[in-house]
């Protein structure tokens, strides 16, 4: 079965960084709770972070890939460096969803780690710039396709195309993981 990481505030999880959820309605998300096709992540959480903690963003001007590519950093809303544990959580998410056979996941938009679509901009004043999420970024370099909260419809659709196209043949191990040496 083709499994979907999701991220688990939006599964009605308190891991946010305000110790909240972010729990979203949807038919979809019953119906693969009931089809035991979701795997929870919270990346910040497995990465190491804590409960509450912070906010953190990504570098004002740098995207994720570049926070992927140790050029750039995400930083607290105190000015501390918290690149290494945001990275961490994007590489045991993609650990996971390997092992488990994802190959979508639905993540909670906005958020350095899970953002799809969009960041906040790195100024700390709530303001959101086009953009992904380190995790969301790094699940993509390994054929993950990511959706937001708000395109679970478009999500749903590829999970039926995925399933439609699949060949009735045992799943093969996914590709390596590659991160550099820092990220590890
Ligand atoms: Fe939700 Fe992702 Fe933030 Fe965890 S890292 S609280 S799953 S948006």
């Amino acid at each position: 079965m083709i499994k979907v990481l999701v991220s688990a505030c939006l599964l009605g999880q308190r891991v946010r960084y305000d110790g909240n959820a972010a729990a979203t309605a949807s038919d979809h998300l019953v119906r693969w709770t009931q089809e035991s096709r979701i795997v929870p992540f919270c990346p910040e959480v497995e990465g190491g972070l804590s409960i509450p903690r912070l906010p953190a963003e990504i570098e004002p001007g740098a995207t994720a890939e570049e926070v992927l590519a140790g050029s750039t950093r995400i930083l607290r809303s105190d000015g501390v460096d918290v690149t290494e544990a945001y990275l961490r959580g994007a590489r045991r998410a993609v650990e996971a969803a390997l092992a488990a056979g994802v190959r979508l996941a639905v993540l909670k938009d906005r958020s350095p780690s899970c953002g799809v679509t969009s960041v906040h901009d790195g100024s700390f004043r709530g303001q959101i710039t086009p953009g992904q999420g380190v995790t969301a970024a790094l699940l993509e370099q390994h054929g993950i396709r990511c959706f937001s909260e708000l395109q679970i419809e478009q999500a749903a659709a590829h999970l039926r195309a995925l399933e439609a196209d699949r060949p009735q043949t045992p799943s093969t191990p996914g590709p390596a993981i590659h991160l550099p040496p820092h990220a590890r």
